[in-house]
């Protein structure tokens, strides 16, 4: 019987242990350093209503083994072996690595008095320091720096984040979306300081560069973060921002998989890449189960992601490029699709912000017609009233 080891239990070692499982062949063994059970993140930075942040992962574990509070310190891959933090060995016949990512640390003086946001744990150390009329500073402005904005001035707090760039959200989302979203952010009270480099964090809030203290009982630094690779890396693996696999996902190692923010792939359409996103880890690690068990196939699928604040869904599809021909359609008053071409007209990718149902339609066509390489007017695509279903069908 084979023995199928995982580790890591986020969104992607989670589905690669469930497609493991369905395939009823063999023993799934899941290994998680967390101590709670495998939970979904994007609610760790928007809470939502039935759950607040602590929401479980949408797997159903059944059948499959489950070790919290285990880590694994090492990979003896002559042996197929493992071993633990607790110094127990474990053996593997086929293991993926589905380790994830961690947030990059500031490097100022007093980094270690902000807090960063990855695990539930995490959240649950920025929830204990909410009171109303406190006061927070983000350092950094990408995705998780302004969902936890939105988050916190919603719970009552002064909110600054600042920002080393000139802009939010890096070249991933588009300008003019992301200068819209910012402006949402500013009319709900929120601070930003762009351009701002910051020389401290002290007891009282952050230095700026500039000499300025920013006053904060709660400082979060939200600056990326980093594949964790140290377990692929001391075993010997080959890693370059992340865990190198070919298109199917495998390492150098034929026994060994890696999955999710950990693994840089080999994309048919992108080249090698590593991707931050929830479907993606999810993807990957159904995808890698499947492999694992003998199936073929080639990890070709889209990135996607999506991104919620105030009133406003942010949904990417494809990989942004600001320097490629762009289309714009509006949306009524608040939404903005922008559809980037290639050179022969093709749809490479398509950002929109506005209301999650309206948008969410838009993203879900644009998907399509990328997948199907289908040419597409730019006169339709910027008119609102033209039905792009059609181009579906021609
Ligand atoms: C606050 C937050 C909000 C987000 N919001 C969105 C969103 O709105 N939309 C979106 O598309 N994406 C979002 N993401 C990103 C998305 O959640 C991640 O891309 C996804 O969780 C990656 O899944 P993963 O399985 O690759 O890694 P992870 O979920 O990080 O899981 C890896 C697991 O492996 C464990 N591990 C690591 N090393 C070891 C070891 N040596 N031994 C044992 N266990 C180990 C880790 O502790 C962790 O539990 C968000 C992320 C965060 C943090």
């Amino acid at each position: 019987m084979t023995r199928y080891v995982i580790v890591g239990a986020g969104e992607a070692g989670t589905r690669a242990a469930a497609a493991l499982r369905d395939a009823g062949e063999g023993e799934v063994l899941l290994l998680s350093e967390e101590p709670v059970p495998p939970y979904e993140r994007p609610p760790l930075s928007k809470p939502d209503d039935e759950h607040g942040f602590r929401k479980p992962v949408a797997v159903d574990l059944a059948g499959i083994e489950l070790r919290l509070s285990t880590r694994v310190v090492a990979v003896d891959r002559a042996e197929g072996r493992l071993e633990t933090e607790a110094g127990e060995r474990i053996a593997y016949d086929r293991l993926l690595l589905a380790t994830g990512a961690r947030p990059r640390r500031l490097a100022v003086a007093g980094a270690s008095r902000a807090l960063v946001l990855r695990t539930l744990a995490d959240a649950e150390a920025i929830d204990a320091r909410v009171r109303a009329g406190a006061r927070a500073t983000i350092v950094g402005a990408g995705l998780i720096g302004l969902e936890l904005a939105c988050t916190l001035r919603r719970r009552g707090l002064e909110v600054a984040v600042v920002e080393l760039a000139p802009r939010a959200l890096g070249r991933a989302v588009p300008a003019e979306l992301a200068e819209r979203l910012v402006a949402r952010h500013e009319r709900q009270g929120v601070r930003f300081l762009f351009g701002t480099e910051i020389a401290a964090i002290e007891p009282a809030g952050v230095r700026l560069a500039d000499g300025n203290l920013l006053a904060a009982e709660i400082v979060v630094a939200a600056i990326g973060v980093e594949p964790e690779t140290a377990l692929a890396a001391t075993a010997g693996l080959p890693c370059a921002n992340g865990i190198l696999v070919d298109s199917t996902l495998r390492t150098a190692d034929p026994s060994i998989w890696a999955a999710g923010d950990c693994a840089a792939i080999d994309h048919p359409r992108y080249g090698r890449v590593r991707f931050e996103n929830w479907r993606m880890a999810c993807d990957q690690g159904a995808f890698a189960g499947r492999v694992m068990r003998g199936e073929g196939g080639t990890f070709a699928a889209l990135p996607w992601f999506w991104s919620d604040q105030w009133d406003l869904s942010l949904q990417i599809v494809g990989l942004c490029d600001p320097a490629r021909c762009a289309v714009h359609r509006s949306l009524g008053a608040d939404g903005l699709v922008r559809f980037e071409l290639d050179g022969t007209g093709r749809l490479e990718a398509a950002a929109a912000l506005g209301p999650a149902a309206l948008i969410g339609r838009e993203i879900r066509l644009a998907e399509r017609l990328i997948e199907r390489a289908v040419a597409c007017p730019s006169d339709l695509l910027a008119d609102p009233g033209a039905d792009l279903r059609r181009l579906l069908r021609g």
